[in-house]
Order: C-alpha cells, then sequence, then structure tokens
C-alpha cells in the first residue's frame, strides 16, 4: 500500500519565527502518519530549530536541496552529510525552480538523488514540464527522460525509497492547476516509465506526487486518482491552517 503523502514547500519564504511558530502551530493536529505522511520543507537556516520545535510529532521536517558532495571547497552549498547528521529524513531534488534558475541538469539532479541516498535519506525528486511542451506533445519525451535520468544507477532497493513529484511549471505558482486528467496523465505516464526501468512491482510502490497549484478545494479531486499518491505545495503550505486543511484532506 503507498501511505498518502502530502508535502509543502516554503522555498525562500517566513521568518526563523514563523518557521518555528508554524510547527508549534500544526504538530499536534497532524494525521496519523500510518494513514497519510505529512512534509515541510524549509530553507536549511530554518531546519535546525523546526526540528526542535517538531519534537516526536511525525511531521518530517526536510530540505529543499542539498549539493552532491559531502564536504570540500564548495562555497555557500549545502552538505547532504550534514542534512543527514541533523537527522533530516527528506531532501527535495531537481525542483524545477532549481532547474531554471540554478541551471541544474538532468545529471547534476541525479548526483544529488545518489548523495541523498547514500547518506541515508529519501529524495523527493522533482520532473518538470513546460506549457510548450504539454502543447506539442513533446510531454511524454521530456518527463520520461526527467525520470530515467533522475533515476539513473539507482537500483531497485533505494528506488522504493524515491518519492517522484509531477510539477508542470504551466501549473506551479499560478493559481490554476492542471485538471485532474492531466495531473492524473502526468503521474501515470511517470508509472510507467517506473516500471519500464524497474518492474510493475517496484512502479507500484513507490509514491508520485502532483504538484502546482493545489489547495484545500482541489485536493480531494486530486487525490482521488489511481496513481496520484500525494502532492507537493508551495504558496497553501505558507499558512498553517491550509496546510493543516491538506494534511486532514481526508476529514
Ligand atoms: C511548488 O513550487 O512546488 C509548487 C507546487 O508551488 P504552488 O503550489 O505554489 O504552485
Amino acid at each position: 500500500m503507498r501511505i498518502p503523502f502530502i508535502g509543502g514547500n516554503w522555498k525562500m519564504n517566513l521568518s526563523l519565527d514563523e518557521a518555528v511558530q508554524f510547527v508549534i502551530d500544526i504538530k499536534d493536529k497532524l494525521p496519523d502518519p500510518k494513514n497519510v505522511e505529512t512534509a515541510l520543507a524549509a530553507s536549511p537556516l530554518f531546519l535546525e530549530s523546526m526540528l526542535k520545535a517538531n519534537g516526536s510529532s511525525p511531521l518530517h521536517v526536510t530540505a529543499e536541496n542539498c549539493f552532491y558532495k559531502n564536504e570540500g571547497a564548495y562555497t555557500g552549498e549545502v552538505s547532504p552529510k550534514a542534512l543527514s547528521q541533523m537527522g533530516i529524513p527528506y531532501v527535495i531534488v531537481g525542483h524545477s525552480e532549481r532547474r531554471r534558475y540554478f541551471n541544474e541538469t538532468n545529471d547534476i539532479i541525479n548526483k544529488k538523488v545518489h548523495a541523498v541516498l547514500s547518506n541515508g535519506m529519501r529524495p523527493i525528486l522533482c520532473c518538470d514540464e513546460t506549457m510548450g511542451r504539454l502543447e506539442t506533445g513533446d510531454r511524454i519525451h521530456w518527463v520520461v527522460n526527467q525520470v530515467t535520468a533522475g533515476l539513473k544507477g539507482i537500483s531497485e532497493k533505494d528506488a522504493l525509497k524515491v518519492v517522484i513529484a509531477y510539477e508542470p511549471s504551466w501549473a506551479i505558482g499560478t493559481g490554476h492547476s492542471a485538471s485532474t486528467t492531466e495531473a492524473e496523465e502526468g503521474c501515470y505516464l511517470i508509472r510507467q516509465t517506473l516500471a519500464d526501468i524497474y518492474s510493475d512491482d517496484v512502479a507500484n510502490q513507490i509514491r508520485i506526487l502532483y504538484g502546482g497549484s493545489v489547495d484545500p478545494d482541489n485536493i480531494v479531486a486530486l487525490m482521488k486518482q489511481i496513481d496520484i499518491d500525494g502532492i507537493l505545495a508551495g504558496k497553501s503550505s505558507l499558512k498553517s491552517k491550509e496546510f493543516l486543511e491538506l494534511a486532514n484532506y481526508q476529514d
């Protein structure tokens, strides 16, 4: 059974005080992690304080990014080893903003997936898609390529630890989510790709999230889709009330 996964990605928002207060406000109101897992990805500067505020609550305090080397002369980068030592369980890798603004290629993202796994954490591997690709029908090639390249050299055992997020850039931050059909098609395409790389059995165990303008009004319909196992939310994860509505979408 694939346990639903509800993730938030704060990006470069909120202050340290707001981040800590947010965790305090939600930590006793989250669903049972046997039924729904929850995660919030934040700036590395906030993680230590969030972990302390979180205590033993089921929330996964998550990193938004990391580098692919554990240590060395890489000024300003975030070490995956250091994140692991802090007790961070998940790291987002390959978000469309990293691909677009920081020129992260599939090769770099693949190295990051390896680095996260080899440090005992789990990657949330994001695959994006531009409107042009949806319109010209290039979508299949583009999405398949990102999944295949991102998981290059990853064993079947490690692949089971990966969460994949289908995040069309034409829906991110626009207030216009993909339709349930479009979101399901993207996630189905990713599951078929996983079956081709590994097997049906492995593909059926890996969680695939949809991200792009998810909010408390559209989450239930999205979560009803066969291949959508969870969501990754940006804007609607920035207010604790809305994030709790997403996390408790089953109520
Ligand atoms: C995101 O950036 O991962 C995202 C899904 O953002 P939003 O929910 O704001 O579209």
